[in-house]
């Protein structure tokens, strides 16, 4: 079946480690429009050198250059039939870019997936990653500004979901394996069975 769903959460919320789990177990790509930036750092593609500054300073990367490289990912043979979408939209003016995209398309979002976690969790969460993996974007003031910036620009998507009836709203604390069980009860309310 096809399911074209959105995971929204603070960063720090384990919407990355979430991700990889849902997309094994609905096997629809999962798209992260974080990792896509990183990979185009690393590769020192055009993209990842307009992107990195930005990145580094725990700003969002500006939406003219994020829509397009989600436009050329969704438009892959690959998320014909859905797909999961991680860090994406992350402002409003990214919904609207999204909205029109899928109506182009005939087809639109089935659920959206908050995932809740409290601020302090995810600073300590992140203190931990950034030890763990070295991302320049961990260190603790950069956190702090990125939950900022989550919370004056993607904060607001969670009331315009809602109002459209599409928003589930799932706890991000606990175990790995506990998280994505109350997960997958939330799709298999909404209709999307999600094999174990
Ligand atoms: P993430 O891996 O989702 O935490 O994203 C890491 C960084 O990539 C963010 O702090 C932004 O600088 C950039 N980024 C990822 N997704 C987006 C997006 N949808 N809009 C703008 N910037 C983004």
């Amino acid at each position: 079946m096809s399911a074209r769903l959105l995971l929204i959460g603070p960063p720090g919320a384990g919407k990355g480690t979430q991700a990889a789990r849902l997309r094994d177990m609905l096997r629809v790509p999962a798209i992260s429009t974080g990792d896509i930036f990183r990979q185009n750092v690393r590769e020192e593609t055009p993209l990842g050198v307009k992107a990195k500054a930005y990145m580094d300073a725990g700003d969002n990367v500006p939406d003219s250059l994020t829509n397009d490289l989600v436009r050329d990912r969704l438009e892959q043979a690959d998320c014909a039939s859905g797909f999961l979408l991680d860090g994406y939209p992350r402002t409003l003016d990214q919904v609207a870019y999204l909205d029109s995209f899928l109506a182009e398309h005939d087809t639109a979002m089935d659920v959206v997936v908050e995932l809740v976690a409290d601020p302090d969790v995810v600073v300590e969460r992140l203190r931990q990653r950034a030890l763990d993996q070295g991302r320049s974007d961990d260190d603790e003031s950069v956190v702090r500004h990125r939950l900022e910036i989550y919370r004056q620009q993607t904060a607001p998507l969670i009331g315009v979901y809602e109002e459209r009836g599409l928003l589930v709203k799932v706890d991000g604390i606990g175990e790995i394996d506990e998280v994505t069980g109350r997960i997958a009860s939330a799709l298999a309310e909404r209709g999307v069975v999600v094999a174990g």
